[in-house]
C-alpha cells in the first residue's frame, strides 16, 4: 500500500457522493483510547453530525479521565459496558469508521469478531504501520503526526476549512497535541503546525487544552509516578531501561486509566537510554508500552516479541504470562533484539 493519505480526486469524489445523503455511522477506535483516538473520533463525530448524519462514537473500554472534558465525550458508547447497544448500532450502521488503528484486533478480542463480520462499508483513517485490508476506503499515512491531522485533511478535502468549527477544532487539536508530545516529535511537520495555526485562528485555546490534559492530575497519580520512577531498572549494556508495575502496586495508588500515560517517556529521558519500556500487569495480561530513540524500531521489536506493533519510536504489545516471567522474557528479548 502506498504511503500517502489517499485523498486524491477520485476517492474524494466518491466519498463526497457517499456522504451526500444522511447515513447511520458508527465510529470506532482502539482499546485503551488515547488523546488522538478520542480527539480524532470526536472531531469527525461533530463534523458528520453537522452534515446531518446519525453518528455514534464508540470505544472498546473506558477512556482516561484527563479527556472527559472534551465536547461530545459524554455521548461516547463504551463497548465493555454497553455491548448490546453497540451490537444494535453496528447492525444498523451503513458506514463504520476505524480511527487510529488498522487491524480489528486492536479493538480487543470481544469487539474484533463483531467488526470483522459486519457488512457496513468500512473507512479507515490511520497513521500506524502495516495496515490490514478490511476497508473500502483507506486514508492512511504513517508520516502523519496523528489521526487527528488526517481527519483535518479528510474534512478539508471534502468540505473545505470552513467546515471546521471551534468544537471540531478543539478535538483535533487535542489529538495532534497528545500524539506529537506537545509538538516535539519528528512527525510534527510544517503541515502539522500550519493546521495548528489555523486551529488557533478559529479560536481554539491551545494553552487551556494543554492545561486540561496535563495539569489536572490526582495526587494518587503523582504519587504513583514518583513510586514508579524510583523503580527504574537499567540495562546499561543494552542502553535499555524499564519500569514494571504489578496489579497490587497499581491498586495501592488507586490506578485509573491514563494514570501511567507519559511514564515511559520519562524512562527514555534517562541519559544513555535508547529503549524504554513500561510493563504493567492488567487483569490477566501484561501490557508493554515501548519507546525508542535513534534507529532502533520498537515497532519491529514489538511485532517480533510482544504480539504488538505501533510506530518506529512508540509501540505497544501484550504478553499472556505472569509478571515475573514477563520481566525475564523482556530482558531476554532485549538481549536478543538490541543491536
Ligand atoms: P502506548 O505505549 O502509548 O500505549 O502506545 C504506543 C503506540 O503503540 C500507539 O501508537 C499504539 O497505537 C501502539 N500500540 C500500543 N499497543 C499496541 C498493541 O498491542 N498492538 C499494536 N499493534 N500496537 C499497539
Ligand atoms: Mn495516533
Amino acid at each position: 500500500m502506498n504511503n500517502n493519505n489517499n485523498l486524491s480526486g477520485e476517492t474524494i469524489k466518491s466519498l463526497r457522493s457517499l456522504l451526500s445523503s444522511p447515513k447511520n455511522i458508527l465510529l470506532t477506535t482502539h482499546k485503551s483510547p488515547d488523546g488522538d483516538a478520542i480527539g480524532s473520533s470526536l472531531g469527525l463525530y461533530h463534523y458528520l453530525k453537522n452534515m446531518g448524519h446519525v453518528v455514534t462514537v464508540s470505544v472498546p473500554d473506558d477512556m482516561p479521565g484527563f479527556l472527559n472534558w472534551m465536547t461530545g465525550s459524554e455521548d461516547i458508547l463504551v463497548f465493555e459496558k454497553s455491548r448490546k447497544k453497540f451490537e444494535q448500532l453496528l447492525d444498523k450502521a451503513e458506514i463504520v469508521f476505524a480511527l487510529d488503528y488498522n487491524h480489528f484486533m486492536r479493538t480487543g478480542i470481544e469487539m474484533e469478531p463483531l467488526l470483522s463480520s459486519s457488512n457496513a462499508l468500512k473507512i479507515m483513517i490511520d497513521h500506524h504501520q502495516s495496515p490490514d485490508d478490511f476497508m473500502k476506503y483507506c486514508i492512511w499515512d504513517v508520516m502523519a503526526s496523528s489521526t487527528a491531522q488526517l481527519v483535518w485533511d479528510f474534512i478539508v478535502a471534502l468540505s473545505g476549512k470552513g467546515a471546521i468549527d471551534k468544537t471540531i477544532g478543539e478535538n483535533l487539536y487535542t489529538g495532534i497535541m497528545t500524539d506529537t508530545g506537545s509538538f516535539r516529535f519528528t512527525t510534527c511537520t510544517a503541515h502539522t503546525l500550519r493546521i495548528t495555526a489555523d486551529l488557533l485562528d478559529i479560536g481554539v485555546r491551545g494553552d487551556l487544552i494543554h492545561q486540561k490534559v496535563y495539569d489536572q492530575n490526582s495526587i494518587d497519580r503523582i504519587h504513583l509516578m514518583g513510586y514508579a520512577l524510583e523503580k527504574i531498572v537499567l540495562m546499561p549494556e543494552y542502553q535499555t531501561a524499564y519500569i514494571s508495575l504489578s496489579k497490587e502496586e497499581l491498586k495501592k495508588f488507586n490506578y485509573k486509566p491514563g494514570d501511567t500515560e507519559g511514564l515511559v517517556n520519562k524512562v527514555l529521558s534517562v541519559k544513555g537510554v535508547n529503549v524504554a519500556a513500561l510493563i504493567t500487569q492488567k487483569e490477566n495480561q501484561i501490557r508493554l508500552s515501548l519507546r525508542s530513540a535513534g534507529d532502533f524500531s520498537v515497532n519491529q521489536f514489538s511485532r517480533t516479541y510482544f504480539n504488538g506493533g505501533g510506530h518506529e519510536h512508540a509501540a505497544g504489545g501484550i504478553l499472556n504470562m505472569d509478571l515475573d516471567d514477563a520481566l525475564k522474557y523482556f530482558e531476554e528479548a532485549v538481549k536478543k533484539g538490541y543491536k
